[in-house]
């Protein structure tokens, strides 16, 4: 691949948001090490990191909030379930193993975020 804006120089690497091949005098390398063929694209680039990341966090902290609530019912469920007699029982506590399963999947996935971020 040779360089958008110089035709005879060699392409070291492509522009993250537009993709285009950037040579080794075009490339600006910021600070998260992506390299952009302009400073417009280091811009925009810089916004999509930033809003990923924060996308990332509000993800992490759902899924947080989704395993609590979903425990707490299921719990709920199934001290209901004990309340019950005959065939409610049996609903009740089918309906209260998958809430605390989601719950428990809801909270391994929150945990794989913090594994990814190294936190
Ligand atoms: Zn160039
Ligand atoms: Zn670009």
């Amino acid at each position: 691949m040779k360089c958008f804006t110089h035709h005879d120089a060699d392409a070291v690497a492509v522009c993250k948001p537009c993709g285009r091949g950037v040579c080794a005098g075009c490339a600006t390398v910021a600070t998260d090490n992506s390299v952009s063929c302009s400073p417009r694209c280091a811009e925009t680039a810089a916004r999509l990191g930033a809003l990923i990341s924060k996308s990332t966090r509000h993800a992490k902290a759902t899924q947080n909030t989704q395993a609590i609530v979903l425990g707490i019912m299921g719990l709920a469920t199934v001290f209901a379930g004990f309340v019950a007699t005959g065939v409610g029982r049996g609903v009740l506590w089918s309906a209260a193993a998958f809430l605390l399963l989601v719950a428990l999947r809801y909270g391994r996935l929150a945990r794989t975020w913090k594994q990814a971020k190294g936190e």
